[in-house]
């Protein structure tokens, strides 16, 4: 039976940030500072914004910037168009560590996420051909050389882990599909590659997710103007929150009990009539739900 809308939220849905992003992605709460950083992929910005004050502070970056994620040390770790770098957010500076496909020059990095472990999961895409398997997720752990865990991959996004460590969540867009491995938390190896969510016809692709202290996938539906929630183990989607926008990226769950869900959108692409139709396209949005999530997994680093 799907979920109502009393069940599942606590609130409507709400603009916290006119942003006006080109492509705004990579929502990541701090739960240090009570803050929400996410990126514009196609400005080359990160920004942080305070829900409180619903002010958002933005460091440019000079290339795109796929995805940001936090680190034990302070600071984050941010996977851009040249490769993966250190970024202090307050004085703007990066620190390079790794750019595996410097051999590909149309590709640059676009989703990351940390694992409970610590390491950092980056994925790529062509930026010219983006629905060609030309790309690959890579893991990144301290001290070690980064380590391409899957190739083939067209557009790299999603990324979830369950809360027993066990299940690994990915997202290729093209394959408007969510799939599942067995993830060795040790080793960081994952095997077993199925798929446990199908997106519905005219609904989209699938974009960014994040998983609820149910076990249940939230995801953003690109071209969709939602974001669906589904159970993995059945595959099928048990709620999903409107958007007055088509171009839902990503979602992820903030706030001091973590029961807010932060949600991406992008203008980029829209043509002039559909801009007009979609004034807070590259807004960030958020709704109140009766779930939680995790706080963020950071770098150990
Ligand atoms: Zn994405």
């Amino acid at each position: 039976m799907p979920t109502t809308n009393d069940q599942m939220l606590q609130g409507p849905l709400e603009v916290v940030y006119e942003a006006g992003a080109r492509l705004a992605e990579s929502p990541v709460w701090d739960d240090r500072i009570n803050c929400l950083y996410w990126v514009d992929i196609e400005a080359g910005r990160v920004c942080c914004l305070d829900p409180a004050s619903r002010k958002s502070r933005t460091v440019e970056i000079g290339q795109r910037v796929g995805a940001v994620a936090l680190r034990q040390n302070g600071g984050l770790i941010a996977a851009m168009e040249q490769g993966i770098y250190y970024l202090d957010f307050d004085s703007g500076e990066t620190h390079w560590l790794a750019d595996p496909e410097s051999h590909l020059p149309d590709n640059r990095f676009n989703d990351a996420k940390c694992d409970p472990c610590g390491r950092l999961w980056a994925g790529t895409m062509g930026m010219n051909r983006p629905r060609q398997p030309v790309a690959a997720l890579y893991m990144l752990a301290p001290g070690q050389p980064i380590k391409r865990q899957l190739d083939q991959v067209s557009v790299s996004n999603g990324m979830a882990w369950s809360a027993d460590s066990r299940i690994f969540y990915y997202i290729d867009t093209q394959l408007e599909r969510v799939d599942a491995f067995d993830f060795n938390h040790m080793t960081g190896s994952i095997t077993n590659r199925r798929t446990v969510i199908r997106i519905a016809e005219g609904e989209g692709r699938p974009d960014g997710m994040t998983i609820d202290n149910e076990g249940m996938l939230w995801v953003a539906h690109w071209g969709g103007w939602q974001v669906g929630r589904y159970d993995p183990q059945t595959g099928e989607k048990l709620f999903s929150v409107e958007l007055p926008v088509a171009r839902v990226s990503s979602c992820a769950f903030g706030g001091p009990n973590l029961d807010w869900l932060y949600i991406t959108t992008a203008r980029d692409g829209l043509s002039e009539a559909e801009a007009k139709e979609q004034p807070l396209a590259g807004s960030i949005f958020r709704i109140k739900t009766n779930q939680k999530g995790r706080p963020a997994d950071r770098y150990a680093g």
